[in-house]
C-alpha cells in the first residue's frame, strides 16, 4: 500500500515536471530596461576590435593594457571578456537578438541613425518621420512607459534614469507623469539620508565634462537607490558614456565603459533578485538606440550617412523568458522593443499602441 502510494506520487510528480515547460508562464510583475547608447553590436558579439585598438584609429592610450584586458584567442572569450555578465548570465537564462552573422540583423526602423529618433522607436514601438532631430522637443507620441502608466497597476511606479538631458522629453516627463531623473539633476531619493547625501555630493564634485550628459557611473547609482528606496515596477535606464567615448574617439574608454556597464547590469540584476518584490519575478531588457560605422575612420561616428549605424541589438532575461541564446535566423527591428516590454509584464501593445510593431518573436512565453 505505502510501496503503491509512492509509485503513484513518483508518476504524478514526473508528469508535473514534464507538463510544467509547457503551460503558460506568468508575466513578470516588474521589468528594468535599459539602453546602452550607441553600443555596437560588433563588439558584443565579437569582443575587441583589433582595428581600433589603435593609438591612431582608437585614441589608445595604453595598448598593453587593453590588449591585456580584453584580446583573447577567440570572440566567445573575448566577449565574455568584455561583457561577462550578458554572455555568461543573460545569453544562458535568455536570449539575444542582433547577431547577422547567425542570420539574425537587427535594425532601426527610422532613416536618421542618431538617439532621439532611435530612442522614440524603441519606446513606442513605431519610427515616426516627425521625430528627425535630438532637439528638446516633447515627444507627440506615447511611449510604452506613459501607456503603462495610465495603468492602475503601474500609476507612480514606474521610473526614468538617463545620463542625457533630453530623455525627459523623450519620455514626456510632464504629460506622462513619470518620475525622471536626467543628466546632472542632483537626485531626491535614495535608501538613506547618508546615501542621498553622497550621491548629491558625488554630482556636484565631478567635473561635468559633458554639459548635457553625465556619468554612467552616477546615472548608475542613483537608478540603484531608487530601486532599493522606492521599489518601482518599472524601471528605465538609459546609460551612454559608450556613446560619447566613442564620438571621442577613445576605443580604450569605450571598451572600459562597456565592461563597467556589465557590472552594473549585474549588480543591479543581483540587488534586485534580493529583495522580495523582484526575486524570480522581474524581467531585464536590454537594448541600444542606433549603431555606430564599421570602419577605422567612422566606427566613432553614426547618423544617415554613416553604414552600418542601423544596426543594433537586444538582449532579454526573465522568469517567461525561454533560455534560447543567441536567436538565429530572425530578422528584428529596434520598434519590437516597445511591446516586447509591456508583454514581459503581461500587456498586450497592440491593444494600446495600434501602429507599434509586434514583441520580438520568442522572447516572451
Ligand atoms: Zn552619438
Amino acid at each position: 500500500m505505502r510501496l503503491a502510494l509512492r509509485s503513484v506520487l513518483s508518476l504524478l510528480f514526473a508528469g508535473l515536471a514534464w507538463a510544467a515547460p509547457l503551460a503558460a508562464q506568468a508575466p513578470a510583475e516588474n521589468l528594468i530596461l535599459v539602453t546602452l547608447d550607441g553600443l555596437r553590436w560588433q563588439d558584443v558579439f565579437r569582443g575587441m576590435d583589433s582595428r581600433f585598438a589603435h593609438k591612431d584609429h582608437g585614441g589608445v592610450k595604453d595598448l598593453f593594457a587593453l590588449d591585456r584586458e580584453f584580446r583573447r584567442e577567440t570572440s566567445e572569450e573575448a566577449r565574455a571578456a568584455l561583457m561577462p555578465f550578458l554572455w555568461n548570465v543573460i545569453a544562458k537564462q535568455g536570449q539575444i537578438f542582433g547577431d547577422p552573422e547567425k542570420g539574425s540583423r537587427a535594425t532601426i526602423a527610422n532613416q536618421h541613425k542618431f538617439s532621439y529618433p532611435g530612442y522614440s522607436e524603441l519606446l513606442c514601438g513605431f519610427a515616426d518621420p516627425r521625430i528627425d532631430s535630438n532637439d528638446k522637443v516633447v515627444n507627440p507620441n506615447r511611449t510604452v512607459l506613459e501607456h503603462l502608466h495610465a495603468r492602475p497597476e503601474f500609476r507612480g511606479r514606474i521610473a526614468v534614469f538617463s545620463g542625457w538631458d533630453v530623455h525627459p522629453y523623450m519620455v514626456a516627463e510632464d504629460r506622462s507623469g513619470l518620475f525622471v531623473q536626467a543628466a546632472w539633476e542632483l537626485p531626491t531619493v535614495a535608501s538613506s539620508p547618508e546615501r542621498l547625501a553622497w550621491l548629491r555630493a558625488s554630482y556636484q564634485q565631478l567635473p561635468r565634462y559633458w554639459p548635457s550628459f553625465c556619468f554612467d557611473a552616477l546615472t548608475f547609482p542613483a537608478a540603484k537607490e531608487y530601486l532599493l528606496a522606492r521599489k518601482p515596477k518599472v524601471l528605465y535606464l538609459a546609460l551612454g558614456e559608450t556613446d560619447e567615448w566613442g564620438h571621442g574617439r577613445r576605443y580604450d574608454l569605450y571598451l572600459q565603459m562597456m565592461h563597467r556597464t556589465d557590472a552594473m547590469l549585474r549588480e543591479l540584476w543581483e540587488t534586485a533578485q534580493s529583495l522580495e518584490q523582484y526575486h524570480g519575478k522581474t524581467a531585464l531588457l536590454i537594448t541600444v538606440d542606433h549603431g555606430r560605422g564599421r570602419t577605422e575612420k567612422d566606427w566613432t561616428d553614426h547618423g544617415a550617412k554613416v553604414e552600418g549605424a542601423e544596426e543594433v541589438w537586444m538582449a532579454v532575461m526573465g522568469p517567461n523568458v525561454p533560455s534560447l541564446g543567441v536567436r538565429e535566423q530572425v530578422e528584428t527591428k529596434l520598434a519590437q522593443v516597445a511591446a516586447t516590454a509591456a508583454q514581459l509584464v503581461g500587456v498586450d501593445y497592440a491593444t494600446l499602441e495600434p501602429r507599434a510593431a509586434l514583441p520580438l518573436p520568442g522572447a516572451v512565453r
